[in-house]
């Protein structure tokens, strides 16, 4: 974990003030395990670093401008980055769990037919920071419970932000700094081949989703623009090759969409596809956005869990969290941005 990388201007700072090295350490510290939000709470810096590190790099990089809870206890935070871009994050309790779903983009430029996010087309990465900060916020906020689990599933494509996402992955993992273990921490992507196989060589032990949708190709590409770029083949091929390398359960995200990719025929070409013990089905009903599709009922649901479970396929079906304050899966938009202008994507 090289900390200079995730905190360019606070080692500028500290190299123009003459600071001896090990305050980078100390500075890290205070924002990764003490959580700090002002450079003032942070008494092991000297008072006058204290006062230089606010002036020019100031403890916080997003704004939190408003948290909501939903009746399943879900909260949503909306965060405003420094240049006034909008953000959203889910802190979702379940028994002894906390898991933080995070953003690594604002928008996201993937186009999903059926995602809120993907309607706003992409306005820029994120930095490492700031996808980190989301959990270091939500820690704070649910404190004395504890973060458990980190889901790269909010806004964004984080294999398009890859080095951003996985220095802030590694940063969250440190054990001299947050201190998530890795198989706690999952990323999900829409299926970008080339960066599948570079997660699968990644020293650390992240959990991988792939959101697939549908198993036919000519319906996948009618719903996920992606698809047209990296044909089912292409991409069953990378999952290969990252249980193969990696020993690890593979995750499939499939939404379903009433009419559109819950029939039996489905549940029967799932079952073909998915055919190696790592591989993993969730199934999700669909939460309502304004993109013309509608959910699965939960008896069709269900049904559809039965027919694939007996097809031989390992699957479960997950509970929607969050519904009615738009914080479920797909329905991350932080409203506002809408009408911005858009930028492309950088690599
Ligand atoms: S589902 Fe994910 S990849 Fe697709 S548009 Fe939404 S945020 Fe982007």
């Amino acid at each position: 974990m090289r900390i200079e990388e995730f905190l360019p201007d606070v080692q500028k700072v500290l190299a123009e003030e003459g600071e001896p090295a090990y305050r980078l350490k100390q500075a890290y510290k205070a924002l990764s395990v003490s959580l700090i939000r002002d450079w003032e709470e942070s008494t092991a810096l000297p008072k006058r670093l204290r006062t230089a590190l606010s002036r020019e790099a100031p403890a916080a990089t997003l704004e939190l401008l408003r948290v909501s809870q939903a009746t399943d206890g879900t909260r949503k935070y909306l965060f405003e980055t420094r240049d006034g871009h909008r953000i959203e994050t889910v802190m979702i309790p379940e028994k002894e769990r906390r898991t933080v779903c995070i953003s690594t983009q604002v928008g996201c430029p993937m186009a999903c037919k059926f995602c809120a996010t993907g309607l706003l087309g992409i306005k820029r990465n994120l930095k490492a920071r700031e996808i980190a900060e989301q959990v270091f916020v939500v820690a704070r906020d649910i404190f004395p419970d504890r973060v458990s689990n980190v889901v790269v599933m909010g806004m964004g494509e984080p294999f398009l932000n890859y080095r951003e996402t996985l220095l802030a992955l590694k940063t969250l993992n440190d054990p001299q700094g947050f201190n998530l273990a890795a198989r706690h921490i999952a990323a999900s992507t829409s299926g970008l081949v080339d960066r599948i196989r570079r997660f699968a060589d990644e020293p650390e032990q992240f959990h991988l989703a792939i959101s697939l949708h549908n198993p036919f190709e000519d319906e996948r590409r009618k719903l996920m623009p992606v698809a047209s770029r990296h044909s089912i083949p292409e991409l069953m091929s990378a999952a290969r090759y990252y249980v193969e390398t990696t020993r690890r359960k593979l995750f499939f995200e499939y939404t379903l969409l009433a009419g559109v990719n819950d029939q039996p025929r489905h549940a029967e070409a799932l079952a073909e596809l998915l055919d190696h013990p790592l591989y993993f089905l969730n199934l999700l009903r669909f939460n309502w956005t304004d993109t013309g599709f509608e959910a699965t009922s939960k008896r069709d649901a269900k049904e559809f869990l039965h027919h694939a479970r007996k097809l031989g396929l390992s699957a479960t079906l997950r509970p929607s969290r969050g519904e009615d304050i738009d914080a479920a899966c797909g329905q991350l938009a932080a409203k506002d941005l809408r009408g911005r202008p858009t930028i492309p994507a950088s690599r």
